[in-house]
């Protein structure tokens, strides 16, 4: 008897707040694929019509956290039929802070070829918005509800190189900021990335104690990421780029000015070396 062939399981990344940010790539397998599952069938199901993306009969799953065996026996069978299956979890990438994990096993059981078609994520959103260094950063996801476990698990986050990126909730992030405080030191650079792609979308920098400060009277609603920077990193707005610009354009060429700026901020190149053109046309 000839051997089916192997599926092909695509994990499928989907908006995390504008429904236009989804790849065509990304439609082309929802519009392509035999099996959909998703964390939340009713979310895919809003994406699809959106979309324009008929179901036109195919099945439709679930997979999420709470997901077993028997679910993942399903995937794997459809695989093992040599089906394409397509997994979106609820927004953004799948496996990041979202379910997925477990049908990477299901997947390789089988021999079943495992793609992506990638997109948005919201730490990564994040990251490129919070002017905070992105050269090297650590996603950290949820932190502990617990108090202790919180404090715990920062304090093992003290000495990572790099911009430490959380996803946190909007009851918690008073506390969690006061704990970031307490642990990692209150003259962090940090910066809460809310709702972002959204109406609503706010980018909010200081350092830790200032977001502290800020938390007591503000209401951080909707989803949010807090990014914190490594201890000696400069907060962007502390520094005066246009001065330190300035000074590095009497002697050196644009190009090493650049760089020596780039350097010392932590800020993209590209940042600022736009500032560097304005400084140079307006002298
Ligand atoms: N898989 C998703 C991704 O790739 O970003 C993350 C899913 S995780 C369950 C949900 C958390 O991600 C939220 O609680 C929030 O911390 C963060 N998040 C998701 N969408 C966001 C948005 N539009 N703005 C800010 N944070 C967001």
């Amino acid at each position: 008897m000839a051997e089916s062939p192997a599926g092909q399981l695509v994990f499928v990344t989907t908006p995390i707040g504008n429904a236009r940010d989804i790849t065509l790539r990304a439609l082309d397998v929802l519009r392509a694929a035999d099996v959909l599952v998703a964390e939340d069938t009713r979310t895919l199901r809003r994406l699809l019509e959106i979309h324009g993306v008929p179901l036109s009969g195919r099945p439709l799953y679930a997979y999420h956290d709470h997901s077993g065996d028997r679910d993942r026996a399903r995937v794997r069978g459809a695989l093992e039929q040599g089906l394409m299956v397509a997994y979106a979890s609820e927004a953004g990438t799948p496996l990041i802070a979202d379910p997925g994990y477990g049908l990477i096993a299901a997947a390789r059981e089988v021999s079943a070829t495992i793609t992506a078609t990638p997109g948005v994520s919201a730490a990564i959103t994040a990251l490129s918005l919070s002017g905070l260094p992105t050269d090297q950063f650590h996603f950290y996801g949820f932190l502990p509800s617990s108090k202790g476990a919180r404090c715990k698990a920062l304090e093992g986050l003290r000495p990572v190189p790099g911009t430490l990126v959380f996803y946190e909730s909007p009851n918690r992030i008073g506390k969690a900021l006061q704990d970031m405080a307490n642990t990692l030191g209150p003259n962090r650079a940090a910066a809460l990335c809310r709702e972002l792609t959204k109406k609503f979308e706010e980018v909010v920098t200081g350092t830790l104690a200032d977001l502290v400060t800020r938390s007591a009277t503000a209401t951080w609603k909707g989803e949010i990421v807090v990014l914190v920077g490594a201890e000696g990193a400069v907060e962007p707005d502390a520094l005066d780029v246009d001065e330190a610009l300035e000074t590095a354009l009497r002697d050196q060429s644009v190009k090493d000015a650049v760089a020596v700026v780039t350097e010392a901020t932590g800020l993209p190149r590209r940042q600022i070396y736009q500032r560097a053109l304005e400084i140079l046309k307006d002298r």
